[in-house]
């Protein structure tokens, strides 16, 4: 579902490439997680897979990523919605409405589906992410954990097939993250969704893990594995 071929990215202006002969793949249905050491390349690699990088970071990626068949390199973003949704670090800087119903609904907009379709998906969304009784709320009232629900409401409701999160449970205290992870394992095995994730506190989402892309240091070969086997290297 997400495959790299030999991709190495190189930022304007900078030497060294930020990731070097990357090559790994998730199948379908799996949740993988993208380990390693800070500045070792791990939001590079969600950034070609959410096509970010190189449209809007700039830079060159050589080699070839594809999601669903997709190739990032020749589709922008945008047209990537409906396969894959992105979730960064920080949720307030992803939101673009006040209400968490908007906020659900606001994804949508570019794909020009009917008005009951997307009552519908923002009903269903709402459910799945356990915020129905919180939809009429203006975002800034919502704990961390709640906000990183909605931030990952607002990418669902196009029904990507892949999602990219950036250390969604960095900010969150261990409940709140819980329910995040929980949230992501009913997405995978309810909805057969592809997840990767990057994360440094492997040991509080390892148990969830179907697969483990480390990458050791920079520059070097990623190390793509089962849990158990990854973490023996
Ligand atoms: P990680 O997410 O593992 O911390 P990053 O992908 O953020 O790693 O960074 C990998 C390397 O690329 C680092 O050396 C970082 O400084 C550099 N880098 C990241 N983004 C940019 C950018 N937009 N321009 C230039 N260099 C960047
Ligand atoms: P529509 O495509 O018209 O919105 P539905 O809302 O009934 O139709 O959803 C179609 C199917 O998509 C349902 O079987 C539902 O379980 C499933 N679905 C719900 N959420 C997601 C999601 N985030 N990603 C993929 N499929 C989903």
């Amino acid at each position: 579902m997400i495959r790299f071929e030999d991709v190495s990215v190189t930022y304007d202006g900078v030497a060294e490439p930020a990731v070097r002969h990357v090559d790994f793949e998730v199948p379908e249905g799996e949740l993988a997680l993208l380990v390693g050491p800070s500045g070792v390349g791990k939001s590079t690699v969600l950034g070609a897979v959410s096509g970010l990088v190189p449209h809007f970071t700039g830079g060159t990626l050589r080699g070839r990523v594809t999601v669903a068949g997709r190739d990032t390199r020749t589709h922008r973003p945008r047209e990537l919605a409906d396969v894959v949704g992105t979730v960064g670090q920080d949720p307030l800087a992803h939101f673009v409405t006040d209400t968490v119903e908007d906020e659900l609904a606001y994804g949508m907009e570019s794909l020009g589906l009917a008005p009951a379709v997307m009552r519908r998906r923002v009903e269903e969304t709402l459910d799945l992410l356990g915020l129905a009784d919180l939809r009429g709320r203006q975002i800034g009232t919502l704990s961390g954990g709640q906000r990183q629900r909605v931030a990952i409401g607002s990418v669902l409701t196009p029904h990507p097939r892949v999602l990219v999160l950036d250390e969604p449970t960095s900010a969150l205290d261990p409940a709140a993250a819980e329910e995040v992870l929980a949230v992501l394992q009913r997405l995978v095995h309810d909805l057969g969704t592809t997840v990767l994730m990057a994360e440094h506190r492997l040991e509080r989402v390892i148990q969830y893990a179907d697969r483990v892309v480390l990458l050791p240091e920079p520059g070097a070969a990623p190390v793509v594995g089962a849990p158990a086997e990854v973490m023996a290297v």
